[in-house]
């Protein structure tokens, strides 16, 4: 049977992000990930490294963005000066786009509402006027109905797919081992320490265990004495063919790809573990973004997919540690993409070092038991 000091199981960008960090530490560690057609959100999301709009009424997930999205412009150029990969990250700022007068007024408030919370620490987030914003896209036209734009300098936007495959090529460049294909059926902990893992393609025995496995850790937390509730939630994108930069900025809901694609989002529906396209959310989607950028209706669109987002009840992230078996933890996320940067440093900390950041202690599991 193999063994490893540590065990990440779940090759998503949480797993990665933590074993990529690991492996720099010097950690023996393996990933292990299930087979072709697993559900994966880290395949299936929008790409926005993003700051603005989030955490109202938390002011600690906010630190943990601002923390997690002043890392990434040094965390990707490690990783592709490293790995030879690069991830596409830019971090030119970012906009909200206010499409009505009725959503410009919410977003102020909305907005002003962060500032208040964030105190004398700051909220990085100003207004662009329409003229500003019609000088930023020209020569492509704003429709008359867009009002203004939020705009945050700290945002950004990143190739997922690529991000994926810098870490995974990294983490195996340091000596990590990445086993796809075995998914892990059952945990067995021992009583003296260490677990041993059922996958399918045998056992493998581990001192110490992440479960970074997405929509699959709550089955296998029980394993380990934890319950960690979470909900899928079902996000649909629209890709159009390949055009000349008409996107100076990532936006919520828009971004261009370095390659020329144009991706417009995102639903989010609650329809349990389906993750099959539906026209009536695509439609709708199509129009929204008709409602702001017009010209858009001449680009043909070649591809439509769904992924499904690993939220927990309060949509804020999962640290977990197994008080019953020692060793064993748990993580689960939403926007795991721009929470990237700040995992690779904080988790390896907490699982090989004990040292539990503050956005550990603050996002444990205490808070859903009442
Ligand atoms: C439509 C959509 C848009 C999004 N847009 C953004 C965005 O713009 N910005 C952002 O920051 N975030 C975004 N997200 C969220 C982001 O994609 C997720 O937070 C992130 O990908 C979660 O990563 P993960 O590694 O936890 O999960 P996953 O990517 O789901 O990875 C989990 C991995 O664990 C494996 N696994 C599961 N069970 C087992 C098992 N038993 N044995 C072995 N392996 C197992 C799976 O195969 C999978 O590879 C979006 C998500 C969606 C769906």
């Amino acid at each position: 049977m193999k063994h490893y000091d540590i065990v990440v199981v779940g090759g998503g960008v949480v797993g990665l992000a933590s074993a990529y960090g690991m492996a720099k530490r010097h950690a023996q560690i393996a990933v292990l990930d299930e087979a072709d057609m697993a559900f994966r959100a880290s395949c299936s999301n929008f790409g926005l490294v993003w700051f603005q709009g989030k955490g109202l009424g938390n002011p600690a997930y906010v630190h943990l963005l601002a923390l997690s999205t002043n890392s990434w412009a040094h965390f990707a150029r490690e990783l592709r000066e490293t790995s030879g990969i690069d991830p596409h990250y830019h971090q030119q700022g970012g906009l909200s786009l206010c499409v009505g007068e009725a959503a410009a007024e919410r977003r102020r408030a909305h907005i002003e509402a962060l500032r208040k919370q964030s105190g004398a620490d700051g909220y990085r987030c100003e207004f662009l006027t329409r003229g500003e914003l019609e000088q930023l896209f020209a020569p492509l036209r704003l429709s008359d109905e867009v009002r203004t734009a939020s705009y945050c300098e700290a945002d950004g936007h990143v190739n997922p797919l690529y991000l994926l495959l810098a870490m995974q090529k990294r983490f195996v460049d340091l000596g990590g081992h990445y086993h796809g294909g075995h998914t892990v059926r059952d945990i067995i902990p021992h009583s003296g320490g260490g677990f041993v893992l059922n996958t399918d393609r045998g056992y493998i025995g581990c001192d110490r265990l992440l479960l970074a496995a997405g929509l699959g850790v709550t089955e296998l937390a029980r394993k380990i004495g934890l319950e960690v509730p979470i909900r899928p939630e079902r996000g649909q994108i629209i890709v159009t063919q390949r055009t000349k930069p008409l996107f100076p900025l990532p936006m919520n809901g828009f971004r261009q790809t370095q390659e020329g694609s144009i991706l417009l989002g995102y639903s989010k529906e609650d329809v349990g573990l389906d993750d099959t396209t539906s026209v009536a959310v695509t439609a709708r989607i199509a129009n929204n973004a008709l409602k702001a950028f017009p010209q858009l209706a001449s680009l043909r669109v070649v591809r439509t997919w769904a992924g499904l987002r690993t939220q927990s009840l309060d949509s804020y992230p999962i640290y977990a540690a197994s008080r019953e078996w020692p060793g064993a933890y748990a993580v689960i996320c939403h926007s795991g993409i721009t929470l990237t940067a700040a995992h690779a440093e904080v988790i390896p900390e907490w699982v090989l070092n004990g040292n539990t950041h503050e956005f550990i202690r603050e996002f444990g599991l205490e808070r859903f038991r009442v």
